[in-house]
């Protein structure tokens, strides 16, 4: 019942196909096995968009895929992944996989544990996440093979999940993050069944591992379409799974306003290619919780202004760990720039030359442009650290009132 589009019928060309990957699929071809691409290389390419990454279905075992490629890596507890190397370029190799089943193993929320038995190309298209990601490009004669009608979804500019959509996040609810960011990125709707069940299903993101959720939330949030993410991801309720303490404090305006000032600067950066670093965007994440809780602790429980602001810190970040393992080598960085803006306010005697010197200066900076863009620091404040940075001399202090 699939249906086969020969190469007169499509648009791919081998030209938009990277060599390591053509390179990949003739080789495994050439050893007498099924090789196909798959995914998001196929669906990107058929939108005339420049895939991220191309990725290799095949019946050939790990261990077959090792014997033909002597850079072969193999990667992954859950379910083990080929990582071929050609040049730079490094090609994910996944075996088919087998269907779910009753059988199979499951936490008391239907997520599935274990799972890595090998199907057929068929069974393998039935476990893929939306019927756009399940087009297979066949290297034999270059034709695509669609087994749940993915190229009418493509043509309809529609998200759709093959099967029943609460069995299917309930099977792996990142299923749901991932709706999100491929219709913003494709410019397609989520079908109506598809997005019905995401509101009330949200919660269940707090059952996925916090180190595969902080991946996830990099994906979905540091990309070019990351406003459009987080109006929809906030539209749906999973927003405030991922994040209920910004959730709270974006109640705000200002920190409303900070927050998506952040992300359109996160937007504009990876549109520049400028690089962005996954500690700005937690950092900027993270501070409307931040300022919330450094307010209460000086205004209601009287706290040192400075004692407050290390201790906000402190509580926020270990809160936020729970849900999205966010690594040391982000967190400190984090740190640096929440802890520096208090800081910025005191710019008298050696003060301010020495914070000019800090080595998270430009990061710190570039936050409080933010907060004064929000209005949530003086303008006169971020103009003051403006002219800092020119001038030899430091500009004198106006003395104004800080506005918090
Ligand atoms: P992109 O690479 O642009 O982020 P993608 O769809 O290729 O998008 P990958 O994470 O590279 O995303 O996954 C490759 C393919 O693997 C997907 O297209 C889909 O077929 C399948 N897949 C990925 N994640 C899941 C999932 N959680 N459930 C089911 N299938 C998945
Ligand atoms: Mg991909």
């Amino acid at each position: 019942e699939p249906t086969r589009i020969p190469r007169a019928e499509h648009s791919i060309s081998r030209s938009q196909i990277s060599q390591g990957t053509l390179k990949v699929l003739y080789t495994l071809k050439d050893a007498g096995y099924e090789a196909y691409m798959v995914g998001g290389g196929v669906r990107d390419l058929l939108a005339g968009l420049e895939p991220k990454d191309f990725d290799i279905a095949t019946n050939a075992h790990p261990d077959q895929v090792k014997a033909i490629f002597r850079s072969c890596r193999l990667v992954g507890r859950r379910f083990v992944i080929c990582h071929v190397r050609h040049g730079n370029e490094i090609s994910e190799v996944t075996t088919f996989r087998g269907p779910i089943t009753d059988e199979h193993e499951r936490d008391d929320t239907g997520r599935i544990l274990n799972d890595n038995e090998y199907g057929t190309l068929e069974e393998d298209a039935f476990r893929r996440d939306f019927t756009i990601n399940a087009l297979y490009y066949d290297i034999r004669d270059f034709s695509i093979i669609d087994f749940a009608d993915g190229l009418t979804d493509m043509k309809r500019g529609v998200i759709r999940l093959i099967g029943d959509p609460e069995l299917r996040y309930r099977e792996d609810a990142v299923r749901m993050l991932r709706a999100v960011r491929i219709a913003n990125k494709m410019n397609f709707k989520l079908d109506g069944p598809t997005a019905k069940p995401i509101p009330k299903l949200a919660p269940l993101l707090a059952e996925i591992p916090a180190a595969r959720l902080f991946d996830e939330v990099l994906k979905v949030m540091l990309n070019k379409q990351a406003v459009n993410n987080f109006l929809q991801l906030r539209e749906l309720g999973l927003f405030a799974q991922l994040f209920p303490q910004t959730e709270k404090a974006i109640e705000d305006a200002r920190s409303y306003n900070f927050v998506v000032g952040a992300l359109l600067n996160t937007a504009d950066r990876m549109k520049n290619d400028a690089s962005v670093s996954p500690a700005f965007f937690y950092a900027a994440l993270l501070w409307p919780p931040v300022v919330a809780r450094m307010r209460d602790l000086i205004v209601r429980q009287n706290v040192h202004p400075n004692v407050a602001s290390v201790q906000a810190c402190e509580e926020v970040l270990a809160m936020a760990v729970q849900r999205i393992a966010i690594p040391k080598r982000f967190s400190l960085p984090m740190r640096e720039i929440w802890q520096m803006q208090p800081r910025f306010e005191m710019r008298k005697g050696g003060r301010a030359k020495r914070l000019l010197t800090h080595p998270r200066f430009r990061a710190a900076y570039d936050f409080l442009l933010l907060r004064a863009q929000a209005g949530e620091a003086p303008k006169e404040l971020a103009d003051w650290w403006t002219q800092a940075q020119v001038g030899t001399q430091l500009p004198p202090v106006r003395e104004e009132a800080v506005d918090s």
